[in-house]
């Protein structure tokens, strides 16, 4: 039984591999104008209505003209017509050059651009210093891509860069699947808002803002169901709602196995455990299930838990739900520690970490002074997580796995 408090904690491998191979792409997808797609995930790929470039152009400002017609080391030529961007030339006469300016069409017969620094304008013509060999600074039609291309696979999450390209080949609408509706709630007698006076034993409900934060840096449409009271009842409601309105669950908190821990056994209830508790510190207690159709994540309370659980298992879990083709961990850079490690661990331990460099550039990884699982400051502190086996001991200089954020946070801005 997963829910089982004597079944053996899953290791983060086998963790990820049974809720990726559980993911299930939704249905629905929608079109939209392309400048309003940054995030989406594309539901058909992008076909280039174009070669790309649409024609022989100039990659510089300067003259056009035939380099069979100078002379070993440039020459002078009469300057027949002017072409900017956006205008057509005329077949170019033997002879003579084109004034022509970045990205505009190549006239007939003209085989190269020579760049204006190495021209001097001179009577009604130009005078070139330089050698010109031909086919320079030309871009030909089609040399970044054929028309009827595919340029973006389905399941591209689009980046600026990626609507970038689509309006490049034409594409004025882009189809995209729908939203992913994830329904959140916190759970906790405990907990109280941001604003409200904190009676005795109260902390505030971080994990709402959490939650809320990396739903929205992932394109998803949060249901907030707000705060659950430690109540078998409540509990049961709350999850009911949001299986019926959401494609994914996501709760905080009540997954371990204290007396007050009530969402676990709700979801026992109303479905099933597929998997429980991973063999890692912090996000011991995490929970993966199912509520009728709809998937459920518990993470634990504690917010770096639930941060780390949601980075690493929630995060490509949901990329998957979302239609993206690539979801997978991102690959540890391995680097040498700025710390020693002498106590070693008994779980996998990410604790919360930082790539530093010395003066001469030489890269090293600290941590943070605390490892507690309750510890936010951490997470604004840290750049990264340092994976830790366990039983390990660690001497300064031995190489350790560090996975940054950028590539494991969603809306991370990098190192
Ligand atoms: P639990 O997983 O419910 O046993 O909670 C573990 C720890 O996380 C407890 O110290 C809780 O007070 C804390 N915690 C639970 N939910 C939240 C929350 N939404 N925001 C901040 N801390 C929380
Ligand atoms: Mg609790």
């Amino acid at each position: 039984m997963a829910g089982s408090p004597a079944a053996k904690p899953l290791s983060v491998e086998a963790a990820s591999a049974q809720l990726l191979a559980a993911a299930r792409t939704i249905e629905g997808s929608e079109r939209l104008p392309t400048s309003d797609c940054l995030g989406r995930v594309l539901a058909e790929p992008v076909i280039s209505g174009t070669d790309l470039p649409g024609w022989d152009n100039s990659a510089m400002d300067g003259y056009a003209l035939r380099a069979a017609d100078l002379q070993a080391g440039g020459g002078w030529l009469p300057v027949s017509q002017r072409i900017a961007a956006g205008q057509c030339g005329t077949p170019l006469a033997p002879g003579t050059a084109a004034r022509i300016f970045t990205g505009a069409p190549l006239p007939e017969g003209a085989d190269s651009v020579v760049v204006q620094e190495v021209c001097e304008p001179e009577g009604d013509g130009v005078r070139i210093n330089a050698e010109v060999a031909p086919g320079a600074n030309i871009r030909r039609r089609g040399e970044e891509l054929r028309a009827g291309t595919e340029v973006l696979a389905a399941g591209t999450r689009l980046g600026p860069q990626h609507l970038g390209l689509a309006a490049g080949v034409g594409a004025a609408q882009l189809r995209v699947y729908r939203r992913l509706r994830v329904a959140v709630f916190a759970s906790g007698d405990e907990l109280a808002m941001p604003g409200d006076s904190l009676g005795p034993g109260q902390i505030y409900n971080s994990n709402r803002f959490l939650f809320r934060a990396l739903l929205q840096a992932l394109g998803c449409e949060p249901i907030d169901l707000g705060i659950v009271k430690d109540d078998r009842e409540a509990t049961l409601a709350a999850l009911g709602t949001a299986a019926e309105q959401a494609d994914l669950v996501m709760a905080s908190g009540g997954v371990s196995v204290g007396d007050e821990d009530h969402v676990r056994p709700a979801v026992e209830q109303l479905g099933h455990l597929d998997l429980w508790r991973v063999a890692m510190k912090p996000g011991k207690p995490f929970a993966f299930g199912h509520i009728g159709e709809t998937p459920f994540i518990g993470s634990p309370g504690n917010p770096v838990s639930l941060f780390v659980t949601f980075c690493l298992f929630a995060r490509p879990f949901i990329e998957r739900m979302q239609g993206v083709q690539d979801a997978k961990l991102p690959t540890p850079l391995m680097l040498p520690s700025g710390f020693a490690l002498t106590k070693p661990a008994k779980r996998r331990d990410y604790q919360r970490a930082r790539l530093e460099f010395d003066g001469a550039g030489q890269a090293s990884i600290q941590r943070f002074h605390s490892s507690s699982s309750a510890a936010l400051s951490s997470l604004t502190w840290a750049n990264g997580l340092v994976v830790i086996p366990p039983g390990a001991t660690i001497a300064i200089g031995d190489p350790v796995a560090f996975l940054p954020f950028a590539g494991l946070v969603p809306g991370d801005r990098g190192l």
